[in-house]
């Protein structure tokens, strides 16, 4: 599977809505992937979850700075290398230690349009979810 690097925050707080029903439905079968620990390669430009977005225009970005700059911020705090490989597991334990725990969400999101939603999620009593893998295909995870 390949993540562009921010998506490893978003997977994390998704609570099933979406840009659309088709990128909703292809979301939960990539949520559903990640509980199987699969090989996670990050990547630079339109990944696995973009392939089903609407604001996916020929294999690009409509919010291309934004996030881009996402992106750059997520490789910074946690320390990524493109075309590296990682397991999903350690990845999510990363972006935990180095971006929720560490207090860089709001720096690295407050300008994304789910912003709200993922900050309830990290605030609002499903911290276990958040952080034990076992809601996949539920609530986010
Ligand atoms: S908004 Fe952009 S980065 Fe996010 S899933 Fe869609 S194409 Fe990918």
């Amino acid at each position: 599977m390949i993540f562009r690097p921010h998506h490893i925050l978003c997977v994390q707080n998704y609570v099933g809505r979406g840009y659309s029903q088709e990128f909703t439905h292809h979301m939960d079968m990539i949520v559903e992937e990640l509980a199987r620990d699969p090989e996670i390669t990050i990547h630079e430009g339109c990944d696995d979850i973009c392939k089903a977005c609407p604001h996916n225009t020929d294999n690009t970005c409509r919010s291309l700075d934004k996030v881009d700059r996402m992106d750059a911020q997520v490789i910074k705090a946690c320390g990524l290398d493109h075309n590296e490989k990682y397991n999903w597991m350690d990845l999510k334990a990363l972006a935990r230690e180095r971006v929720f725990d560490a207090g860089r969400f709001d720096d690295i999101c407050r300008d994304c349009q789910w912003y709200d939603i993922c900050k309830e999620k990290l605030t609002g009593g499903s911290q276990d979810a958040l952080y034990n893998g076992d809601h996949a295909g539920q609530e986010g995870f």
